[in-house]
């Protein structure tokens, strides 16, 4: 008997399964896992999650555990974020403003954030991560280790950051409305999450596409499935955009010349550590770039704004 399971985008019970997948990209597990596609929202979602193995799923090499990337092409991307974020911002009217990152580790797109729009002032973390504590402080950030659920305040926040974060819970909608509860009346949600309506995600649908980074990534959206989980929780979208998912081709392709014995990928040296990941990322940048132009890229970037009513 298959076991109850609703979408956790849209709650739907109609699901197909979609394809198997395993951790090819770090080796914590021998598991295979099956991702499900709504019948109702095309969102594609893992189940059952492993919500009780976060620390073998989460290694200790994870990347977004590592210290800051000094590269040429991380530069760019602060640089780029710095410009998105300043056009972000400008849009909230105050004097000073109020900001808090979802899974912000140690802070650095805060510190970006800061750099970008001297108005932010007072700032907060909210991350399960108990060693990224020290290194907030550091920055100058309150920290609160826990889910967003369990977080109490009654600070309202002008800017939410939430980049590649709500396609790891549970519960996406739980934690939309209760980022809508945090969010002060002029406030703004940024929002990152991957595309699984992209030509990638269609090309390495049963070969580990990147953007499954299985068993991490829990809920795939598509635009209007996001759309409709934002809107279930009160919030509606203020813009949109689609950008480039260089990280989930580079990934995907290293599996594939894993297959023909060209690479090897092991425990220690998971794929974002691979000498051709950043040659191959860098390719792709420039390939999405071009493409993004007329086509749905597998990343989309979301600016959500309370919505009329809940
Ligand atoms: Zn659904």
């Amino acid at each position: 008997m298959k076991p109850t399971q609703q979408c956790p985008c849209c709650g739907s019970d109609s699901f197909q399964e979609w394809t198997k997948a395993t951790d090819r990209e770090y080796r914590t597990t021998d598991e295979t896992f099956t991702l499900y596609r709504c019948n109702n929202c095309e969102s594609l979602y893992l189940h059952p999650v492993p919500i009780d193995r976060l620390s073998i799923i989460y290694p200790s090499n994870y990347y977004s555990f590592a210290e800051q990337n000094t590269s040429i092409i991380s530069s760019i991307k602060t640089g780029l974020d710095k410009r998105f974020f300043r056009q972000l911002s400008q849009s909230v009217k105050k004097q000073s403003l109020t900001a808090l990152d979802v899974g912000g580790g140690v802070g650095w797109e805060l510190n970006v954030l800061q750099e970008a729009d001297n108005r932010v002032k007072n700032t907060m973390i909210v991350d399960l991560d108990p060693d990224a504590a020290a290194g907030a402080a550091k920055n100058g950030h309150g920290y609160f280790c826990g889910r967003i659920e369990e977080y109490e305040t009654t600070t309202k926040y002008d800017i939410i950051l939430m980049l590649n974060l709500i396609e790891h819970v549970e519960f996406p909608s739980e934690v939309l409305k209760k980022c809508r509860e945090l969010l002060s009346d002029e406030g703004i949600i940024i929002i990152k999450t991957p595309n699984c309506d992209a030509l990638d995600a269609r090309i390495f649908r049963n070969r580990n596409w990147g953007g499954f980074h299985c068993p991490r990534h829990w809920t795939l959206f598509t635009k209007s499935s996001f759309e409709l989980c934002a809107k279930n929780a009160g919030l509606s979208v203020k813009t949109f955009s689609y950008t480039q998912g260089a990280p989930f081709w580079a990934t995907s392709t290293l599996f594939a010349l894993e297959n023909i014995g060209m690479v090897k990928i092991t425990k220690e040296r998971p794929v974002v550590y691979h000498p051709l990941y950043a040659p191959l990322t860098g390719i792709f940048a420039g390939f999405d770039f071009i493409r993004g132009i007329f086509a749905k890229t597998s990343q989309m970037f979301f600016v959500l704004e309370k919505g009329k009513q809940i």
